[in-house]
């Protein structure tokens, strides 16, 4: 097959687009590099099934050829990306979710959005089922990024009904592992950071809030399995194992040997308080559950960022 990945040069974009090079198909990468790191797909860069376009999907798209698949995953994902850039994060989610669907439209091609578990916002709803309407508050600092894929699940449900395109809709809760950029705020590429820097761990809040967290060749193969079954509405992938901020902090620090305090911070505003996936769809629908445990999972990881920071010559030493 042709497929198209938009955001296909970010942490999870990156990891789709191996495992469908690895699969055989054809792949064009579309990205920006806002966020995403040309690097993480550079190895593809002679294979004759590759190709790159440096292009905001936010603005209309032209691809010479047919395509199979449209796979949006293009938008600033973490939160400090997406307070550092609001507008782009509610035009990518919105016009270049359109763009995409009428490219899909144009070729005859399926099309697969990736939305978020943040629809759900401050859930109320616990663990949260695919049928819960979220709890989100449209004009807080989060608000452009749980809206804009609001709309996006919107649109393309909309696209399905009217056009009849052939699409998915996947909700993602936190995801880990190699490739996840050091600087883009989030709690895993934070603390790992800060335990191998021997800077002090910075927990928002009490730590009392809760995620689950899942590795990314998990959320790859819940994608490649929803690719082959016909199913339009959203199916939650995640790992359904809860663990506090603390708890996660402790684990690492444990693991990276590091010496570094944990120190509390400000929870930033609307934070979630707790967030834990129901996958009874994703179980019944793909035969999927996540396999990587957390402890074998953040060991990986930790050794990616090792050896990243070792290149940076930034390490601190281990305890002894
Ligand atoms: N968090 C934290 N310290 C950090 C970064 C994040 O305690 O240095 C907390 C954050 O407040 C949230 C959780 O970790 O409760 C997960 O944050 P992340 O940014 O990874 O993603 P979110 O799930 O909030 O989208």
């Amino acid at each position: 097959m042709r497929i198209l990945i938009t955001g296909g040069a970010g942490f999870i974009g990156s990891h789709l687009t191996d495992r469908l090079m690895d699969e055989g198909h054809e792949v064009v990468v579309m990205d920006n590099l806002i966020t995403g790191n040309y690097q993480n797909i550079a190895r593809h860069q002679s294979n004759v099934r590759f190709e790159f376009i440096h292009h905001n999907v936010s603005n209309h798209i032209h691809i010479v050829g047919p395509l199979d698949w449209v796979i949006h995953f293009a938008s600033p994902a973490s939160p400090v990306d997406y307070l550092t850039l609001p507008i782009e994060t509610l035009k990518v989610n919105s016009l270049g979710t359109h763009n995409t669907l009428g490219l899909a439209l144009a070729k005859g091609a399926r099309y697969f959005l990736a939305s978020t578990s943040e629809v759900y916002g401050d859930p109320e709803i616990h663990p949260q089922v695919e049928t819960y309407w979220g709890n989100v508050n449209p004009i807080g600092p989060r608000g452009v990024y749980d809206e804009s894929k609001r709309f996006a699940e919107a649109i393309t449900m909309a696209y399905h009904h009217k056009h009849k395109l052939d699409t998915r809709i996947i909700r993602i809760f936190n995801c880990y592992g190699p490739r996840l950029r050091l600087d883009d705020g989030r709690v895993v590429s934070n603390f790992i950071g800060q335990a191998l820097t021997g800077q002090p761990i910075t927990i928002y809040g009490e730590g009392q809030q809760t995620r689950s967290f899942q590795f990314v060749s998990d959320l790859v193969d819940g994608i490649v399995r929803l690719m082959g079954v016909e199913h339009h509405l959203p199916v939650n992938l995640g790992n359904p194992q809860e663990k506090t901020v603390r708890e996660l902090a402790e684990i690492i620090k444990e693991l990276t040997g590091s010496k570094s305090e944990i120190t509390a911070r400000p929870l930033p505003v609307d934070d979630p308080r707790r967030r834990l996936p129901d996958i009874s769809k994703a179980k019944s629908l793909l035969g999927w559950t996540p396999k990587k445990d957390l402890v074998e999972g953040l060991s990986e990881t930790i050794e990616w960022y090792r050896k990243e920071l070792e290149s940076k010559q930034v390490l601190a030493p281990s305890k002894s």
